[in-house]
C-alpha cells in the first residue's frame, strides 16, 4: 500500500499522494551560475578601465575575499589599476548612528552628479566584523543613490580587523578611481579607531553632528575634532534651527583653542538639513574651497603621499601579524604560554620573546 495511512485502521485520515516538484523555478539558472567564466587579471583590468559596473563589482568581491588565490589575482589587478587612480576627490563621511549619515550621503551625492562625473560610496564598518551584519550595509539606505546611473554604492568588507577592513577599503578606492569614479565618499560610522582608519584615505573628513543639550561636545573625543577639516551640525530644519546655530557656535569656540592644521586651512562649521536640503550647496562650497586651497599650497599631494606610506607600513604590519598568528605551531603554543603567564611560570616578556624566536626561526 502506497501509503499506510490510508488503512482503514485510521478512519478520517487520508493522505494524498503527493506531486512531483519541479527541480528548479528556472532551470538555466543553476547551470549559468555554474558555468560563469572565471576571469583573468586583464579581463578584469580591461573590463575596470571601460567603467564595467559589474567587473568592477567582481573586483571588489575578490579584493574582500580571504582566500589566497582570490588574493594573489586581486593583488595583480590592483597594481595593474594603478596607472589609472588618482585623478579623484576622496572624502570621509562619519557621524554617530542617527546623525543622518544615509540621508546626508544620498542629498550629497545628487548634488555632486549635478556636475558630472561618477561617485563611489564605500564605507568602514567595525561592528561589522563582531556582529556579522553591517550597520553601513543597506543600500536601500541611500535611496535616490542606489537607482543613480552614475552612482556605485559598496558596504563594508566584513571581516578582519579594523586595519585589515580598512586596508580592503583602501584597494576598492583604486579600483574605482581606475573605473572612472572621480568622486569618492567613505563612511564611517563614528566611534573612534575607525575615523582614523578613514582620515588615513581621504582628502577631505567630514564630520556630521547633531545640536544636543547644550553639551554636544563632551561626546565626541578630540582626536576626532581634531581630525576634522568641517563639522557640519545636520537637521537644522523646524524647531532645531535655533539649537543647531547654538552647536554650531560652540563648536567654532571649541576649534579655536586646537593648534593650527597641518594644510593651514581653518575648519570651518557649517548648519545644514540633509533630509530637506537646507544648506547643502553650502557644505560642498566649503569642501571644493578646501580642494582650491590644499592644491594650491601642496598639502593635497603632501597628504596623499604621507598615506601611502602609511599603508606601506600598514600592510606590513598587518602582514607580519597575519603571518605569526596563523602560523600552526604558534598558534599552537599560544593558550599554554598564556597559562603559563597567568600562573607566574614565566613573564609576559620571555614568553613573547619565545614565541617570536620561534616564529623566526620558522
Ligand atoms: P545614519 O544612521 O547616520 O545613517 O542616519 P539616517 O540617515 O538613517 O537618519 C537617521 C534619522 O534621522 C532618520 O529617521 C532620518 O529621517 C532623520 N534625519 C536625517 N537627516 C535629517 C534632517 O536633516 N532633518 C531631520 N529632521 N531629520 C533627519
Amino acid at each position: 500500500m502506497e501509503h499506510p495511512e490510508n488503512s482503514d485502521e485510521y478512519k478520517g485520515l487520508a493522505v494524498n499522494s503527493g506531486v512531483v516538484s519541479p527541480g528548479s523555478i528556472n532551470p538555466y539558472f543553476q547551470s549559468r551560475r555554474k558555468s560563469r567564466p572565471t576571469l583573468s587579471v586583464q579581463d578584469y583590468v580591461d573590463g575596470i578601465v571601460k567603467g564595467n559596473v559589474t567587473v568592477l563589482s567582481q573586483a571588489v568581491t575578490l579584493v574582500e575575499s580571504l582566500k589566497p588565490e582570490h588574493q594573489a589575482i586581486a593583488q595583480e589587478v590592483i597594481e595593474k589599476c594603478l596607472p589609472y587612480t588618482g585623478n579623484s576627490v576622496r572624502i570621509g563621511i562619519s557621524g554617530v548612528p542617527g546623525a543622518g549619515k544615509s540621508t546626508s550621503i544620498d542629498a550629497f551625492g545628487l548634488h555632486v552628479l549635478k556636475d558630472g562625473g561618477k561617485l563611489a560610496v564605500l564605507a568602514i564598518d567595525p561592528s561589522s566584523e563582531r556582529t556579522k551584519g553591517s550597520i553601513l550595509g543597506d543600500k536601500t539606505r541611500m535611496e535616490r543613490l542606489a537607482v543613480h546611473p552614475k552612482a556605485f554604492i559598496r558596504p563594508s568588507p566584513a571581516a578582519g580587523s579594523l586595519g585589515g577592513v580598512a586596508r580592503k577599503t583602501r584597494e576598492t578606492i583604486v579600483l574605482c578611481e581606475a573605473a572612472g569614479f572621480d568622486k569618492i565618499f567613505v563612511e564611517t560610522v563614528g566611534v573612534g579607531q575607525s575615523e582614523t582608519a578613514v582620515h588615513s584615505m581621504v582628502d577631505f573628513f567630514l564630520l556630521i553632528q547633531l545640536a544636543g543639550t547644550g553639551d554636544e561636545l563632551q561626546g565626541i573625543k578630540r582626536g576626532i575634532m581634531e581630525m576634522a577639516d568641517g563639522i557640519i551640525i545636520n537637521k537644522a530644519d523646524g524647531d532645531n534651527i535655533t539649537k543647531a546655530e547654538q552647536a554650531a557656535s560652540s563648536f567654532r569656540n571649541a576649534l579655536h583653542l586646537f593648534p593650527p592644521s597641518e594644510s593651514g586651512w581653518t575648519p570651518q562649521v557649517l548648519t545644514y538639513s540633509g533630509f530637506y536640503e537646507i544648506g547643502i550647496k553650502e557644505v560642498w562650497d566649503m569642501v571644493w574651497s578646501y580642494m582650491d586651497f590644499v592644491k594650491k599650497n601642496g598639502y593635497f599631494q603632501y597628504r596623499r603621499n604621507e598615506q601611502a606610506k602609511y599603508w606601506m607600513y600598514e600592510t606590513i604590519n598587518e602582514s607580519l601579524k597575519n603571518g605569526f598568528y596563523h602560523d600552526p605551531e604558534i598558534s599552537a603554543l599560544l593558550k599554554n604560554y598564556e597559562q603559563e603567564v597567568l600562573a607566574g611560570q614565566q613573564t609576559s616578556f620571555t614568553a613573547a620573546r619565545r614565541l617570536l624566536e620561534l616564529y623566526r626561526k620558522n
